[in-house]
């Protein structure tokens, strides 16, 4: 065990995230699961990245939280810049994050720090060939979902079925392909770069995941945060897929880019058990203030108690406006924040069900916490993942806009009240949790999984 030990600490790790939310918090996980094994964990973020996760976890501010060290790169736009443009920031990393990177393994060697084992984001291929280069072993890491990697890596097949044309634009035809046998039919509408009326964008990120797709052939290792029992025959087509998940802080700070309002766990302690509909939408959804306040008063017919995170760029740039006297009428049964500690708030026993935009981290934190989803995608890989929470892994339900794009107070508290009381999903929401625990304990499938891949690390 001694000497097993001492070899694990002779690994240095160097973690290269993708600079937005939802890549960052999977990554900081990932480093603690390795820093959990006694191995060294460096993770790169952008300076703007830092700054923000410092902002929200002071205590990440230092040489190293818990074994792991943040190393700050810039991320080659002006310090003023906002970054809410992802194509611009995503075009100036590609540029600047190489050379970065390159720099940071040089001088680890030079001070007797040597990297031993780069893992970087699924779309930085070019930490693939430094890593060559420098003749260290590598791996990608893939922060999405099961359904968006079978996505990315069939995109032939999508074109044969007419879900997409030859230039990635998807049809917006009925055609659909199923990918392999676990995971729903896949429609044009579920494609994961499809930005209808905008098609700058959906070419832009055809080219993001086409990209993704010859990174992925190229690596012998490609770490995953969900589970193999989750989707099997997903592994079928990706043989060098090793899932690790549900990847979890466990109390740690989780990587988050806004300060937690920890208020709403004294507050969940007060509500009955099983009682509370938590509601929030990630870090990028957005919502007219006409649709917050079919929101907001869909929630209030319900007459239970809710959480409700309204991010303070829930609108346009600013949080959501609430309908007149709407927080003296909630007051006894509705709280709201501007963010919450979701792994704690999702584990906590007052928690009834989840309504969620379908991240995929959002959707991990769910499963993980054996809550039913009400499902409300905003973009991108959402809408798969809706498909596959829906449909697939039949642990929700989803809500439909009217004919004017408008999701009503009373579909929502209809779909409500329909998904509390539906005891199939509750018992598969459990079946799932129960699954997702055994992976990660001795012997079980991400638990093996990582224990192969420090055994390779370790060669
Ligand atoms: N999250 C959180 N508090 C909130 C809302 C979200 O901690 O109030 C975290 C959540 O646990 C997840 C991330 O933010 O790790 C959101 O990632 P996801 O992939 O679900 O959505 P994205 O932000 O990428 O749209």
């Amino acid at each position: 065990m001694e000497q097993r030990h001492v070899q694990e600490n002779s690994i240095h790790v160097l973690l290269v995230s993708y600079p937005i939310q939802g890549h960052v918090a999977p990554f900081i996980k990932l480093a603690y699961l390795f820093a959990g094994r006694g191995i060294k964990v460096t993770l790169v973020i952008t300076e703007f990245v830092h700054a923000s996760l410092v902002a929200a976890h002071p205590e990440l501010d230092g040489e190293q939280y818990d074994q792991v060290r943040l190393v700050a790169v810039p991320d080659g736009l002006p310090k003023e810049d906002v970054r809410n443009d992802e194509c611009k920031m995503g075009e100036s990393v590609f540029k600047v994050m190489p050379g970065h990177v390159e720099n940071l393994l040089n001088k680890a060697n030079l001070e007797g720090n040597q990297v031993t084992c780069v893992i970087a984001d699924a779309v930085f291929g070019w930490a693939l060939e430094i890593a060559e280069k420098m003749e260290l072993k590598s791996a990608l890491f893939w922060p999405s979902a099961p359904g968006v990697l079978a996505l990315t890596l069939n995109i032939r097949r999508l074109i044969e079925a007419g879900v997409i044309d030859s230039n990635g634009t998807p049809t917006m035809k009925r055609n659909k392909v199923q990918l392999s046998s676990d995971l729903p039919p896949v429609t044009s509408a579920d494609i994961v770069w499809s930005y209808p009326g905008n098609e700058s964008t959906q070419k832009i990120m055809f080219q993001h995941f086409f990209a993704i797709h010859q990174n992925v052939k190229k690596s012998d290792w490609l770490l995953c945060n969900w589970f193999q029992e989750l989707n099997p025959s997903v592994g079928d087509l990706v043989p060098n897929m090793f899932p690790l998940g549900p990847l979890l802080a466990n109390g740690k700070p989780a990587g988050n880019f806004w300060p937690e309002d920890s208020t709403c766990l004294g507050w969940l302690n007060r509500q009955p058990v099983g009682s509370v509909v938590y509601v929030a939408f990630g870090s990028s959804s957005m919502f007219s203030q006409h649709q917050i306040d079919e929101l907001a008063l869909g929630l209030e017919l319900l007459g239970r108690p809710f959480l409700w995170v309204n991010r303070s760029d829930l609108i346009n740039g600013s949080s959501a406006k609430f309908p007149d006297g709407y927080e003296k009428r909630v007051a006894n049964h509705g709280k709201m924040v501007h963010w919450a500690p979701q792994e704690k708030v999702l584990a906590h026993p007052a928690i009834a069900c989840f309504l969620t935009h379908c991240g995929w981290n959002s959707t991990m934190d769910g499963i993980s916490m054996g809550v039913p989803f009400l499902c409300w995608p905003y973009f991108a890989d959402q809408f798969y993942n809706r498909s596959c929470i829906c449909n697939g892994y039949k642990v929700g339900l989803c809500l439909n806009p009217d004919d004017y794009g408008i999701v009503t107070r009373h579909e929502i508290r209809r779909k409500l009240d329909g998904l509390l009381a539906d005891e199939g999903i509750k018992a598969n929401a459990t079946k799932l949790k129960q699954m997702a625990e055994e992976s990660i304990s001795g012997g079980g499938s991400s638990a093996n999984n990582l224990e192969r891949f420090i055994e390779h690390m370790k060669q």
